[in-house]
């Protein structure tokens, strides 16, 4: 499942190449998970602005309204000044003067919404209840250690939930809680202030070297140029289940937690 490294990664793939492009028409495939919202003709001559991410949405700014992205379950974009024609899985087609940008998304989790403005309802009911940005400057420490003393879940939980800090998914959860020493079954009421620190520094930490890294592709993440991300081959522990800790050598051991894999290192995340 896309993350958010790989949301940052898609948008950093095409918003330069796309800024500036007048809208020429919108193909739409099958269904996704929410329906675009407007009639597709309408876009049709409006030009793009620009590109920028709020957790896992990409928002493109149009001269007017905005579409949100979203990738869902197995989602990727494509940018390119030509495309192929439409795939069984490829479900909405950008055409504009500068490119054609693709959709494809095999279980149609993903969605492209149309909003007229950030703060209409249809944007506000995606956006609104998101926490804070963890690479923006709003992402405090202290802000972070009170917001953990208040949750009695395990801290991998707090941190997938994404009210306190958006975007932190089961990837980069299991790699920021090893960086940090962390437990992932510890209540987040039961850790200290400096440890909150250490964790709050780990995830920023995390989530900006997977950027850097393209972020991971696991199954068949690609960026809008169709190149995989290399983040995964550097897992500190996640997918690593009996594998040696990178740090102390003890087996990297694998548990569920809601449905989702955590992976730790006991040693090195003795609590
Ligand atoms: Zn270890």
């Amino acid at each position: 499942m896309p993350e958010l490294p790989e949301v940052e990664v898609t948008r950093l793939s095409f918003a330069d190449r796309i800024a500036g492009a007048r809208i020429e028409s919108v193909r739409l495939g099958k269904p996704l998970r929410w329906p675009l919202g407007c009639d597709p003709g309408l876009l049709a001559g409006r030009s793009v602005r620009g590109v920028r991410r709020r957790g896992k949405y990409l928002l493109v700014d149009l001269d007017r309204g905005l579409l949100l992205l979203h990738l869902g379950m197995s989602g990727s974009l494509h940018f390119a000044a030509t495309q192929p024609s439409p795939g069984a899985h490829d479900h909405f087609d950008l055409a504009t003067s500068r490119g054609i940008l693709r959709l494809n998304d095999p279980r149609r989790f993903g969605a492209v919404v149309y909003a007229a403005s950030e703060d209409a309802p249809e944007a506000a009911k995606l956006l609104g209840r998101l926490g804070v940005e963890p690479l923006g400057g709003d992402f405090d420490a202290a802000a972070f250690h009170a917001g953990l003393s208040r949750r009695n879940a395990p801290v991998k939980q707090v941190l997938l939930a994404g009210d306190l800090v958006v975007g932190v998914g089961n990837i980069y959860a299991s790699e920021a809680l090893f960086l940090a020493g962390i437990r992932p079954t510890l209540k987040a009421s039961r850790i200290s202030r400096p440890r909150a620190a250490r964790l709050h520094a780990a995830v920023r930490e995390v989530l900006a070297k997977a950027v850097r890294k393209g972020g991971s592709t696991l199954r068949d993440f690609s960026n809008a140029r169709g190149e995989a991300g290399y983040f995964q081959l550097e897992a500190m522990v996640y997918d690593r289940a009996g594998q040696p800790c990178r740090v102390c050598g003890t087996p990297v051991k694998a548990i569920r937690q809601g449905q989702r894999a955590t992976y730790y290192c006991p040693a090195c995340q003795k609590s």
